[in-house]
């Protein structure tokens, strides 16, 4: 009979309603999630102490007979049980607190093992464990006993849950992979598997749980068997089979194909007071290749901050715009798409151009422009993706910092127009492996190369002593005419956190500067307030602008050439490298100061990375490293699944040869056809997303 890995968890020996609930909080619903679900470190318990040679503080495995199994009660609250063993070496004691239940299992004449840590005993008379992982060897019964499952092996140790101890949660997976893996099946083509020498599924998943001895606990605990990486690639390969029939079914939209004259274009380039670098020459091209093309435009625009991204994105839109549609542009904050609105205004307002700005808190008046088509180019948040705002001709959408929007309001967008093309830009260096999974279905485009005339940022790392070194930067900075930005952790003093905070820095450096403006600008103030700050700033009428992270994307003053961040140690690496991304900007020398008050291993880590390099494709391997590929700006609402065996730092190299091989695949058989497994597979990994992916 097959059995079937979508049966509830709850009906699995052992399981029942109540583990039931608690496995389910760890999305362990089904037989196929445990399944899945790898172990996070292993035990080797495999080779047993002699009793006689213990110390204390080792992790040991002993074996011996049980002499003596004695419940004592201490208090109404504390019952030990005292269970004694020998091996023939000598005596040793283990002890359970509260559990005298385990008596009836730890019977004296029993043979067992167990596995703990060994302790001084009571008053330091002595050795013994405490609460150790106990198993019992079986009487050969016949089919050659009890496969060892807690100790006497290489033992999994898995992510539990509360309510669920380690030894009652492997005991549930060891009847799960004896019952079920065997009837996984090997959806993987056999091509692939010989390619790449592979072991079969069921083998690769009882040895990822329960492995043989034979396999290096070094491998197993860093997830490299070949077992290991045989699930990964599986689940890789889904990933980029997916992505590639995103893909392909968006290279058979019909899109807009833009015949731009370049008319627009050409006249804001002749005005422009700076020659486009060759990158920015080059991803134009890319870009217009695409537009020109009838299949709607998928692109990912990355360039590092200041790269000069902006003017790119705008002479996408002339572009639209030189063909009678309409172009717009999402930022993720108002300062943003302010900023942005301000500067597309500057440029193309001899254009006679109509541009318009849409945020929360100004819209009305300009939905009857977006509908009407009186307007060419609209910038606006999310404000644009409003029901409320429909457009008359919508042919080309920009989401400007991408990571912060999610494939939803992409998708959103999108619909706002028939097929628009799409170019979406970010400043956040994404490392290659990130981006072939984040954004796996977008073509790509790089600005590699800062404009020129753009001294290296100086950035020093200072500590509480060097308090005064930066007053007097601060000073020597505003009397040079320049300005400064003062970052800080949070708004308002607390006695929880007792961090320094920006309305009591600005007080006092107000104070300590009288003849010094300093501003203030946070994320609690009103927007017209902070719109208000943000422009006296830029236009040099506040010198010292004391902020929190509220400045973080993408604001731009080219005169500012200080940037202090407070409390460095509580930004997170890409953070701190945006933040320094503020500064540098003009032709000066720019300085960041990072000052800090004590820090942890891996904050010294991102200071240090901060101070090295300002190369943001190696901070952003650092901040992957560091942080993990979950956290690294929110994989979670990219849309793409979670990753349940594969690990993206670690299975890197694994990512190269599943996108190929997918894509591959794909190419030679898009229906399929010869692989309905595979079919049903990329739907369960998918699930609704990919219909959802097909119309971002
Ligand atoms: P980002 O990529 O961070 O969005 P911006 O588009 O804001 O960068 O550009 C940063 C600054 O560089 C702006 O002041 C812009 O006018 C200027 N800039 C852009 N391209 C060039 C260039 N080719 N040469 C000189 N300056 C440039
Ligand atoms: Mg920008």
């Amino acid at each position: 009979m097959e059995k079937d890995l979508n049966a509830p968890i709850q009906y699995i020996k052992g399981v029942g309603p109540h583990r039931a609930s608690l496995l389910g909080r760890i999305g362990i619903n089904n037989v196929r999630d445990a399944l899945f679900c790898l172990p996070y470190r292993y035990e080797d318990r495999r080779v047993f102490k002699k009793i006689a040679f213990l110390r204390p503080d080792e992790l040991v495995t002993v074996s011996g007979k049980i002499l003596k199994s004695d419940v004592i009660s201490i208090n109404p609250r504390l019952k030990i049980l005292e269970v004694i063993i020998s091996d023939g070496s000598a005596l040793l004691k283990a002890k359970w607190f509260n559990q005298p239940y385990l008596k009836k299992n730890l019977r004296p004449g029993l043979d067992v093992i167990f596995y703990g840590q060994i302790k001084a005993g009571f008053r330091g008379v002595g050795l013994e464990l405490q609460n150790p992982d106990y198993e019992l060897v079986a009487e050969d019964d016949g089919d050659g006993g009890v496969p060892a499952m807690h100790t006497g092996r290489i033992v999994p140790i898995y992510h539990s849950t509360e309510g669920l101890s380690q030894r009652q949660f492997r005991t549930i997976m060891h009847s799960i992979v004896g019952q079920y893996s065997a009837a996984v099946r090997d959806f993987l083509p056999a091509e692939i598997v010989s390619r790449y020498n592979f072991p079969n599924i069921t083998e690769s998943l009882m040895n990822v749980h329960f492995p043989d001895s034979a396999v290096p606990i070094e491998d197993l605990n860093r997830g490299v068997t070949n077992y290991h990486r045989r699930l990964a690639f599986d689940e890789l390969f889904t990933l980029q089979l997916g992505l590639a029939l995103i893909k392909r079914d968006e290279a058979s939209e019909k899109g807009v194909s833009f015949e731009p004259d370049g008319r627009l274009v050409s006249r804001l380039v002749d005005k422009l007071p700076y020659e486009l670098t060759g990158a920015q020459q080059r991803v134009v091209k890319e870009i217009l290749s695409d537009m020109r093309s009838s299949s709607p435009m998928h692109r990912l625009l990355q360039g590092d901050v200041g790269s000069g991204k902006t003017i790119v994105a705008l002479i996408s839109m002339l572009s639209a715009v030189e063909c009678g549609y309409q172009a717009a542009i999402m930022a993720p904050t108002e300062i943003l798409a302010e900023q942005h609105y301000l500067n597309i205004h500057r440029l193309v307002e001899e254009l006679g151009l109509r541009i318009h700005l849409l945020t929360g808190s100004r819209k009305n008046k300009e939905y009857e422009a977006i509908a009407s088509g009186d307007t060419d180019i609209v910038v606006g948040t999310h404000a644009l993706i409003q029901e409320s705002v429909v457009f008359a001709k919508l042919g080309l959408i920009v989401i400007d910092e991408q990571h912060r929007f999610g494939v939803m309001q992409r998708a959103c967008l999108r619909k706002k127009g028939l097929n628009p093309d799409t170019l979406i830009m970010t400043a956040t260096p994404i490392p290659r492996t990130l981006a072939l999974t984040l954004y796996g279905d977008l073509d790509y485009s790089v600005i590699d190369e800062l404009p020129p005339d753009r001294t290296p940022i100086i950035t020093k790392l200072l500590y509480e002593d060097g308090k005064e070194r930066i007053y007097r930067m601060l000073d020597d900075e505003v009397k040079r005419g320049g300005q400064a930005y003062v970052v800080y952790p949070v708004i308002e003093d607390s006695e929880k956190t007792n961090l320094k905070a920006a309305i009591t820095g600005a007080e006092a450096l107000q104070k300590m500067f009288p003849e010094t403006v300093v501003g203030l600008i946070h994320g609690r103030m009103k927007t017209v307030e902070r719109e208000d700050i943000m422009r006296r700033f830029k236009e040099g009428r506040i010198n010292v602008l004391v902020s929190t992270t509220v400045i973080e994307v993408g604001v731009d003053v080219p005169n500012a050439t200080l940037m202090v961040i407070i409390h460095a140690e509580r930004f997170g690496l890409s953070q701190l490298h945006q933040l320094r991304g503020r500064v540098g900007r003009g032709g000066g020398q720019s300085f960041c100061i990072l000052l800090c008050y004590g820090y942890g291993e891996d904050s010294k880590r991102r200071l240090d990375v901060m101070v090295k390099t300002s190369d943001g494709f190696r901070i952003a391997e650092e901040d992957l490293d560091i942080r993990g590929p979950g956290e690294f700006f929110g994989t979670k609402q990219s849309g793409i699944p979670d990753l349940k065996v594969a690990n993206l730092l670690r299975d890197g190299v694994l990512l190269e040869p599943a996108r190929k091989e997918a894509f591959a695949l794909i190419e030679s058989d898009p229906e399929l056809v010869r692989f309905p497994g595979l079919k049903s597979s990329i739907e369960g990994f998918w699930g609704s997303k990919i219909g959802l992916f097909k119309t971002a």
